[in-house]
């Protein structure tokens, strides 16, 4: 059934909330950041032939201060972590992680001493997306499933807001 169909009187009714995330969800902001070759799939997936713009996100910020959500593109070095840490923390609130790849969410191949065995020791992460590297269609897949979870998330402080900033209160001490 058409929208006109469902509203024959043309008024539409909602919350604020609903329609807080929907403008949210349809003004993400990333951050530019690209840490391994995932990040050339992430750079493709931002290219004319896959159309970011649909999502009203086509423009990767070069300042954190810019951007709500950061996509980790690739695996994370110790000597990276604390780096992606300070620019994660440079991004105001509210903010999205997107772990892209096996090395990001969990270390993939690289199981040794000098890679961090999954970003979520680093910063809170909202979507994990498998893959070696994932192709562009799976990070759009990715993105939308960020896009419901921005659409129902509560305004203002709530449970998951509270519970990440004991994650991180956590993560910091
Ligand atoms: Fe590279 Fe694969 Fe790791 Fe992505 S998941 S950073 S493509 S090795």
């Amino acid at each position: 059934m058409g929208l006109e169909e469902k509203l024959p009187s043309g008024f539409l009714l909602t919350t604020v909330e609903q329609a807080a995330g929907w403008v949210r969800k349809a003004s993400v902001f990333p951050a530019t950041f690209g840490l391994a070759c995932c990040a050339i799939e992430m750079m493709t997936t931002g290219a004319g032939r896959y159309d970011l713009a649909r999502f009203g996100m086509e423009v990767f910020r070069g300042s954190p201060r810019q951007a709500d959500l950061m996509i980790v593109a690739g695996r994370v070095s110790q000597k990276m972590a604390p780096v992606l840490r300070q620019v994660y923390d440079q991004m105001p609130n509210p903010k999205w992680v997107i772990s892209m790849g096996v090395c990001a969410s969990s270390g993939g191949m690289f199981n040794n001493y000098s890679i961090v065995q999954g970003v979520d020791h680093v910063v809170p992460v909202d979507i994990y997306l498998p893959g070696c590297p994932p192709r562009p269609e799976m990070l759009v897949d990715a993105i939308l499933k960020l896009h419901h979870k921005i659409q129902n998330s509560k305004l203002g402080v709530n449970a998951e807001e509270a519970a990440r900033e004991a994650e991180e209160a956590a993560l910091t001490a």
